[in-house]
């Protein structure tokens, strides 16, 4: 055989091997990946009984494809607001797509990239309740919140008079409200909208629909991880360019009456 030849062969081999790597189009060697989202959150990240639906899975799944992952490599965890952090350091999820905003206190643990949406912080009380028509009117009001997000945070800040309880999940708070333990859930509108749309909930509950925070969506990963940020960056503006985000926002949020405000749809800022 001649030298020619040889490397003919081992040319063709190569590239038979390099193909292969790259998946080829099949879908043997894609990559697994975990994903925190909420668990309890209508319209944004739901369970029932293991199909997950809502804003964020929709999200989710799509940068999951843009990163060369099929819907059904994805484990969606759990990622309660006090766990991100600690989901994603541990390594126990590679992104969390959970209405986790952007801050820079978690900044110091996490990377995000983002924002891919943008909410504020409002209030949901009794549908007969006439007495709370903002933050403002909250004075000897008993508030109910989660451990670990900013809303809590902001009413322990600005509104220190408030008799503040927290729970691990929203969904604690909506079952507090009903049973008259708490007087308001304040978290974002977004997650407050999804609650007052549930069957079991309408003409009980209502949004008060007088934000006060602005709450930028990020999806939060490893942190220095420039690389992982920059493609879920370009995975977000592709989603917003392509008419996905909107399709997303109106098959999620469109049902609960949500018209995203001011900002949206957001321009992700440059990883760091
Ligand atoms: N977006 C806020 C946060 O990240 C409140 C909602 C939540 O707890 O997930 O803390």
């Amino acid at each position: 055989m001649s030298f020619k030849k040889i490397g003919a062969i081992v040319a063709a081999a190569a590239l038979a091997l390099s193909l292969s790597a790259c998946g080829g189009g099949s879908s043997t060697n894609l990559q697994a990946l975990k994903i925190g989202i909420k668990f309890d959150q209508p319209g944004l990240g739901l369970n029932e009984g293991g199909k997950f639906t809502g804003f964020d899975v929709d999200v989710a799944t799509y940068i999951a494809g843009k990163l060369g992952t099929t819907a059904e490599k994805i484990t969606f965890i759990q990622a309660p607001s006090a766990q991100r952090e600690t989901l994603i350091d541990t390594g126990q999820v590679d992104l969390v797509v959970a209405t986790y905003s952007i801050t820079d206190a978690r900044k110091e643990k996490v990377s995000f990239a983002g924002p891919y949406f943008i909410a504020g912080q409002d209030l949901l009380i009794r549908a007969d309740d006439t007495s709370i028509t903002g933050p403002d009117a909250l004075a000897g009001k008993t508030l109910c919140s989660v451990t670990g997000s900013t809303s809590a945070q902001k009413v322990k800040e600005k509104y220190p008079d408030v008799q503040l309880r927290e729970f691990g999940t929203y969904s604690e708070c909506v079952g507090a409200l009903l049973a008259k333990g708490v007087d308001a859930l304040t978290t974002d509108d977004t997650i407050l909208a999804g609650y007052a749309a549930q069957a079991a909930n309408v003409g009980k509950l209502k949004v008060v629909g007088q934000p006060f925070s602005t709450e930028n969506y990020g999806v939060g990963l490893k942190k220095g991880n420039l690389e992982l940020c920059n493609k879920v960056t370009d995975a977000i503006k592709a989603m917003i360019s392509d008419g996905s985000w909107q399709k997303f926002v109106d098959a999620n949020l469109g049902p609960a009456g949500y018209k995203p405000g001011e900002g949206n749809p957001p321009t992700p800022a440059a990883c760091s």
